[in-house]
């Protein structure tokens, strides 16, 4: 037997209503906020995730999917879904359009990580991005997006942790006062971070190692350096979010792992699902576009991480709703099967979903069958109801059977789906 790829998942035939459940909400509440969708392709040019996300990341020095396609390119699938969007703004030139622009997306992302609990080596995201201004009320726009679709699946015990990470020139000052205060602990950090000090010093403060951890706690405060303009634009959006009763936390810890943020950056976190507690990451990065080749452009977004939400919300038995058949209807005999048939088509037409039995089980078999598959109810064709075009509507969860005349069964089914 040929298996599954390490890394990757199924989503099964009795599990995909989950992820229905959650896409349908995502999407419904991108068009309530004036969000349309963007889609963009599976894989890149590599130089798109080098350039914009920073080759001192690891996300681009450990995790890409890389590979060199038959005409000798460097093709990697994305690893997230900023960058293509970034790139078709700039290639398409949507800055044309009315700005800001908002879009969404919904993709799988690969990136070659050490599977586990929530960390997986294709997952899916669902993004959005704010195009085309560098106002805070478009961080609080976007942060209540994703509060809001959050809490509208009805997750519980989710904290925001805000914090700005400043412009180029405030943090150019920053890294120098963080290098200055991590120079001496150094020896005594992991190697991970004794690599990052000169590739990426920021992720110093974000390491999970305890010993790390304790002496980044007294590391210098990104907030403490922040230049006039990002100060500003940080405290309005604290106000805007106190107003708006979007509860959060300042976290001068949170720094994000990737090089284009500017300003604003932002998670989601649960204590509820390990070392793999945050479901959504996002921020603002103002050079992202201009970094690309396109018109400097004031941007802001996050990603909602799709197996981390739908693993938290079964921790937490949140409702997904659910997807059944509608009738199943069975035969007495094979001799009924061609009038089976026919009464499935009628329904199939009138907006019922059914289905019906064609291959030969016993009359017992399929209720066993019907049950299994959840239909709500059951009708049996057998000779006297085609004689008498009389049949019985069985409610399958509460065994309560109505009659109904044959040439009644839609209208009668869909007066109950439809009240
Ligand atoms: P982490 O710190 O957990 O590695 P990240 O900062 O690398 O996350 P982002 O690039 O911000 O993640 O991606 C946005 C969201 O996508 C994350 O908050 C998380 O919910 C989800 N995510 C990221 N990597 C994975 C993965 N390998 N498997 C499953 N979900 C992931
Ligand atoms: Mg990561």
């Amino acid at each position: 037997m040929i298996n599954i790829p390490k890394g990757t998942k199924d989503v099964l035939p009795s599990e995909s209503y989950k992820w229905h459940y959650v896409e349908d909400k995502l999407r419904r509440l991108a068009s309530l906020y004036n969000a349309r969708e963007i889609r963009t392709p599976v894989f890149e040019h590599t130089e798109l995730f080098v350039r914009s996300i920073g080759d001192g990341t690891d996300v681009v020095s450990k995790e890409m999917y890389t590979f060199e396609d038959k005409g000798g390119r460097s093709i990697t699938l994305k690893p997230e879904g900023t960058a293509p969007v970034a790139r078709s703004f700039a290639e398409n030139s949507l800055d044309a359009l009315s700005l800001p622009l908002k879009m969404y997306y919904i993709i799988p992302a690969f990136r070659y990580e050490r599977p586990q609990a929530g960390r997986l080596r294709e997952f899916h995201q669902f993004g959005l991005e704010v195009y085309g201004a560098t106002s805070p009320y478009l961080d609080l726009d976007c942060i209540s997006f994703a509060y809001d679709a959050l809490t509208g699946l009805g997750l519980k015990n989710i904290r925001l942790h805000l914090n700005s990470i400043g412009c180029p020139e405030c943090r150019k000052t920053y890294t120098a006062a963080l290098k200055g205060y991590f120079a001496s602990r150094l020896d005594e950090m992991c190697d991970t971070c004794k690599d990052r000090y000169e590739r990426n010093p920021l992720r110093l403060l974000d390491c999970k190692s305890p010993i790390c951890k304790a002496i980044a706690a007294g590391a210098p405060k990104i907030t403490d350096y922040l230049c006039d303009d990002c100060r500003a634009h940080h405290d309005k959006l604290c106000a805007l979010l106190e107003k708006s009763g979007v509860p959060y936390e300042v976290d001068e810890n949170i720094v994000r792992g990737l090089d284009y943020y500017t300003r604003t950056v932002f998670e989601f976190v649960t204590e509820e699902l390990g070392a793999q507690g945050t479901v959504c990451g996002g921020g603002r990065y103002d050079n992202l576009v201009s970094s690309i080749g396109g018109k400097p452009t004031g941007c802001v977004g996050f990603a909602i991480g799709l197996e981390r939400i739908i693993m938290l919300m079964e921790k937490q038995g949140a409702d997904f709703g659910k997807e059944n058949l509608g009738v199943f209807v069975m035969s007495q005999s094979s001799e009924q099967t061609d009038e089976c048939i026919k009464l499935v088509a009628a329904l199939r037409k009138a907006g019922i979903s059914a289905d019906t039995e064609m291959t030969g089980k016993s009359l017992k078999a399929q209720f066993k069958y019907a049950d299994k598959i959840n239909a709500d109810y059951g009708i049996v064709i057998g000779a006297s109801e085609i004689e008498t075009k009389k049949v019985k509507i069985k409610n399958l969860s509460d065994g309560t059977e109505e009659e109904c005349a044959l040439g009644d069964i839609e209208a009668r089914l869909k007066e109950k789906y439809n009240g």
